[in-house]
């Protein structure tokens, strides 16, 4: 890379008037923004201003990277930029170069958002289940049908808890088909999207290998 990077006033110049694009067009998305006066306070303002800076052009990972070595040096080099996408911002671009726009959150952003104000809008337990397509959150079988797991037996959505430790209510609450919701008891803790993501009993654990067993000993000796 021979081209000359932006110097570090041009970048803070450049992370200022994005705070302010951020704040007017961004925030009422609830686009996360790094909490950062200087722009090389942390990685990923570093990222915005550099990207923010070269406008309408597309930026190599490895021009951002090269800022983060000479602004933040105890930043690694493989700059993972594409994160910002996870924060709600609209990258575009391929094969490691990228391009920033900076007046709107990024499509999958709003789908997401709406989907989950969808979830604590939906004021029935019906209206919840048509959200996730009258569909079992974890498995995907449709309510009313007899599912080929498990034989003649009809699919019924009950109220699935994504945290059996927690209350029923509607943001604990997703759809689940009698079968999941009997297999996985009070084990699991699940996302909106009824994945397992926590165990929230010892049953798993105690199912699990001895090996398994093992690893989860350690770490938990050297957490405690
Ligand atoms: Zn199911």
């Amino acid at each position: 890379m021979c081209k000359k990077l932006p110097t570090q006033t041009q970048l803070q110049e450049a992370w200022k008037e994005l705070r302010e694009i951020h704040e007017t067009h961004l925030l009422p998305h609830q686009v996360k923004i790094p909490s950062a006066e200087h722009y090389s306070e942390r990685a990923k303002s570093i990222w915005l201003a550099v990207l923010y800076f070269h406008g309408n052009e597309e930026v190599h990972k490895d021009v951002i990277s090269d800022v983060c070595q000479r602004d933040k040096p105890e930043l690694g080099r493989d700059q993972q930029v594409r994160h910002l996408k996870r924060d709600g911002w609209r990258l575009t671009g391929k094969g490691g170069y990228h391009q920033l726009d900076p007046y709107q959150p990024s499509a999958e952003w709003v789908t997401e958002r709406n989907r989950q104000a969808g979830r604590l809008h939906a004021d029935t337990f019906d209206n919840l289940k048509q959200l996730y397509g009258n569909s079992c959150a974890t498995c995907g079988a449709t309510e009313g049908r007899p599912d080929p797991r498990y034989g003649q037996d009809k699919v019924i959505l009950q109220q699935g808890h994504m945290d059996p430790a927690k209350p029923a209510t509607r943001d604990n609450i997703i759809p689940q088909c009698q079968f999941c919701n009997r297999a996985y008891r009070s084990d699991f803790v699940f996302d909106d999207k009824g994945r397992v993501y926590a165990v929230a009993d010892v049953g798993p654990v105690r199912r699990a290998s001895r090996q398994i067993q093992r690893t989860i000993f350690e770490w938990l000796k050297s957490v405690f």
